[in-house]
Formats: structure tokens, C-alpha cells, sequence
């Protein structure tokens, strides 16, 4: 099945009132269409100013496209307003961002258990879920543990846990290695693809190689048009 659906979406920035002559405007997004299914994981590639952040801001509906739609798990999202939108991206979204935003006073088993407590999950069922999450991520060591007596690749784990354990239909991902040195990018992508194979639906924006062998398909774009697309066969996770 489907679960994303970006159907002929184009974003211009600078446009007042619907008017197109001005030369301020950019169109950082130029009618772009794919989709993503079920249990995929793809990435999405390109030069610096290309697009990715705006498409990846559309598709979290922290933007909106001046055109076009996008559809996940059958329904426009940016049909959505108010009381709609917020239990859209608290209930079907998760996102992993370059640097992991944990709430400093909090541990990072309140942090996990945060996305939950919002989501009104009954307290006893908790304890269970942080857990899981935690050692689907190899994190159950550093729960109790508080942001700043943390590594950068354990925060960013803690994040994608956070990201998960409310079980989204897509998980948004923009540069989540960005920030890392080589061997916690490795170990972040390594629990990516395993939360992956475990059936998240991962979205990910990416400069980096290492990253792009991680997804079993990688979409490009240049100048906010899509210019072409990798299909991998068995992404490579060494584990
Ligand atoms: P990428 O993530 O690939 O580097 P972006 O999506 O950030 O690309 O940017 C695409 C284009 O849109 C660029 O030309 C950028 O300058 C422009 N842009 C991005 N955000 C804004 C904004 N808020 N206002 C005006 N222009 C923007
Ligand atoms: P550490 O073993 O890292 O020193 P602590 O002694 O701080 O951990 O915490 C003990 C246990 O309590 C850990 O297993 C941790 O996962 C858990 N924990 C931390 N914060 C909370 C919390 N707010 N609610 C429930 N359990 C927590």
C-alpha cells in the first residue's frame, strides 16, 4: 500500500496575493510528483538549495505547497487545519531532525515516554513502550541519562526513538547524520534500517553517501524539479 502520494506539488516563496512576476520570487519546488510505500525507505538527494528541506517541511506540514497535494494514508494534508493538523502529526508522523531537540530537564526515558503522554497513551502501557524502543535502538543503557551527559549519537538515537515509539505511519528524517562523526552516524543509520525492516516508513534527506546506502531507494532533485531515481537492491546494513 501507499503511504505518501506527492502529486504535482510546486512551492514558491515571495509570492504576495497569487501574483508571479515579481523577480524576488523562488520556486524552490517545481510540480513534483512520487510516492512511497508501505515499509520503504527512501532517501532524497540534491545540491545544496535544491529543494529537500522544502519538500521534507511540505510533507511535515510545517509548509505548504502554493500547489499540488500531498496524501498520506489516503488523506490531503494540506486540506488540514487546526484540531485536524495537530493529531495528523502527533498521531502519524515521526521526525528525526540534524540535531535531536531533547528537552534538557528531562531523561531520556522521559523524553521517549513524553511522545506518548501526549498521544494520552494509558500510563501503564508506558513503561512497556519506552523499553522497546530504547532497545530496538541499543539506548536501554543510557535511560536514565539526561541530554548533556550524553554523546551526539546517543541523542540522536534517543530522537529516533522518540520518533517511533508512537508508532507513525512516516518517519521524516533530514539529515539526521549531519551533526555526527562517522561511527554514531553508522551506528544512527544502522537503527534506522532496523526500525525499518521492523515496517517504519522512513523519508530521508541526505547529502552523504554512507547515508544513500542505507536507503533501498533514493529519489534526486535539482532545482525543485525531480530529476531521477535509484532503486537499491537490499540496502547494505552490515548487521
Ligand atoms: P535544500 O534543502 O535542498 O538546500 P531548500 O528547500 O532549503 O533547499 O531551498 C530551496 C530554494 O528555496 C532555495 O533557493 C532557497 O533559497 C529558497 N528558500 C528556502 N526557504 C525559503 C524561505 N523561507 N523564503 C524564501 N526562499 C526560501
Ligand atoms: P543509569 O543506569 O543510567 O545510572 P538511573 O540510575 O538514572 O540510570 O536510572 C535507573 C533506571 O530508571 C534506568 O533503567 C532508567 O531507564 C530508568 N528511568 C530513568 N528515568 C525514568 C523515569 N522518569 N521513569 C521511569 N524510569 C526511569
Amino acid at each position: 500500500p501507499t503511504v505518501v502520494e506527492v502529486r504535482n506539488v510546486s512551492k514558491r516563496y515571495g509570492v504576495q496575493g497569487g501574483k508571479r512576476s515579481d523577480a524576488s520570487v523562488t520556486q524552490a519546488l517545481d510540480r513534483v510528483s512520487f510516492a512511497v510505500g508501505s515499509g520503504e525507505f527512501v532517501g532524497i538527494m540534491g545540491p545544496s538549495g535544491s529543494g529537500k528541506s522544502t519538500l521534507l517541511n511540505c510533507l511535515a506540514t510545517i509548509d505548504a505547497p502554493t500547489s499540488g497535494q500531498i496524501v498520506v494514508d489516503g488523506r490531503d494534508v494540506t486540506a488540514l487545519r487546526g484540531r485536524e493538523l495537530s493529531a495528523f502529526r502527533r498521531d502519524e508522523l515521526g521526525f528525526v531532525f540534524q540535531d535531536a531537540n531533547l528537552l534538557d530537564t528531562l531523561t531520556a526515558y522521559e523524553n521517549i515516554a513524553l511522545a506518548l503522554t501526549i498521544q494520552k497513551v494509558p500510563a501503564r502501557d508506558t513503561d512497556a513502550r519506552v523499553r522497546a524502543a530504547a532497545a530496538q535502538l541499543g539506548i536501554a543503557d543510557v535511560l536514565g541519562k539526561h541530554p548533556y551527559q550524553m554523546s551526539g549519537g546517543q541523542k540522536q538515537r534517543v530522537a529516533a526513538a522518540r520518533a517511533t515509539v508512537t508508532n507513525p505511519s512516516l518517519v521524516l528524517a533530514d539529515e539526521p547524520t549531519g551533526a555526527l562523526d562517522s561511527k554514531s552516524a553508522v551506528q544512527l543509520l544502522e537503527s534506522l534500517a532496523y526500525l525499518n525492516e521492523l515496517g517504519s516508513t522512513i523519508l530521508m534527506v541526505t547529502h552523504d553517501a554512507t547515508s544513500a546506502s542505507y536507503c533501498g531507494r533514493i529519489v534526486f532533485i535539482k532545482d525543485g524539479r525531480l530529476y531521477g531515481e535509484l532503486r537499491r537492491q537490499g540496502a547494505a546494513r552490515s548487521v
